[in-house]
């Protein structure tokens, strides 16, 4: 099978997870733009990680034969951070048109301040104008009335509910999400919050159209193949194969496309390796020898 994971943080992976994902059969990520576990203190920090997230990363993916795609935005958290969270909002336009950013993401709401509300108010404003998909982070604390307040916001913006993507759902907040006719995304932690069993249970009991499944995977205890086994899971647990393949695969897919930036069709190929290749003269190889599949005739 092939998998969509629409939410990992592979910056923060090794190339081991690149390797694994690869095998288990995870073709395409998306890695949005995100906190990076400490506060960041000046505006490069964020033109550099944005730059990473266009230029280097989406490079060393497509060394173990992954498509890489990410969303570029102010994440809630340093949205508190008002003075440089104003700069960082001023540079987001120049990233977010680039080749291979498939939504403004991830924002939304952490601790539900002010601040957050401003910033998250003000991108999605840009992509609404910019016909843009947007990647919804939801609190970990009180997610159910950050979830809505992100959907009544986007909605009152006029922003179209089809290009809005709520993630981190559970059982509280689905059925909001799907009322609301956005994509519910639901992240799959290994230890705590929502695992895969639960998540089988919610296609069962909602159905398969409009839930996507994903690991947000990052520098935290988190487990890259999520995707893959829940997807096994499904499939043990008596759903369909074509559910399976909606939920870990064409739905992430049907909502990021709408960007425009994503080769559905060259997707459906698995890109040969060739780790000869360079990025600004850097190589994921550190001397070693380089994988070379042969190009499919
Ligand atoms: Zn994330």
């Amino acid at each position: 099978m092939r998998f969509f994971d629409p939410h990992i943080h592979v910056t923060s992976r090794t190339t081991d997870d690149l390797e694994n994902m690869a095998a288990a059969g995870v073709r395409a990520v998306i890695e949005p733009a995100f906190w990076v576990g400490q506060p960041r203190t000046t505006l490069g920090a964020f033109t550099d990680y944005f730059s990473s997230l266009i230029g280097w990363e989406r490079f060393r993916a497509s060394q173990f034969g992954i498509s890489h795609y990410c969303a570029i935005g102010l994440n809630s958290k340093e949205a508190n951070n008002e003075g440089l969270a104003r700069e960082v909002l001023e540079i987001v336009p120049r990233f977010a048109l680039k080749e291979g950013v498939v939504a403004i993401g991830e924002i939304g709401f952490d601790e539900i301040t002010a601040a957050e509300e401003f910033a998250y108010t003000e991108q999605v404003q840009f992509a609404r104008q910019n016909d843009m998909v947007v990647m919804v982070h939801s609190p970990h604390r009180d997610k159910k009335r950050g979830i809505v307040r992100s959907l009544e916001i986007a909605r009152d913006l006029g922003f179209p509910m089809e290009k809005l993507v709520i993630d981190h759902n559970n059982e509280e907040t689905v059925e909001d999400t799907l009322e609301f006719g956005a994509w519910a995304a639901f992240t799959i932690y290994p230890h705590t919050k929502m695992g895969s069993e639960r998540m089988c249970e919610i296609v069962k009991k909602y159905g398969p159209e409009r839930l996507i499944v994903d690991s947000s995977a990052d520098w935290g205890v988190s487990d890259p193949l999520s995707v893959p086994k829940t997807a096994k899971l499904m499939l043990e647990r008596g759903l369909s194969p074509e559910a399976v393949e909606l939920t870990t695969w064409q739905n992430a897919l049907d909502a990021y496309a709408q960007s425009g930036q994503i080769d559905v069709e060259a997707l459906l190929q698995k890109p040969p390796i060739d780790q000869t290749q360079l990025y600004a003269d850097n190589s994921v190889l550190r001397g070693q020898a380089p994988r070379v599949e042969a190009v499919p005739n």
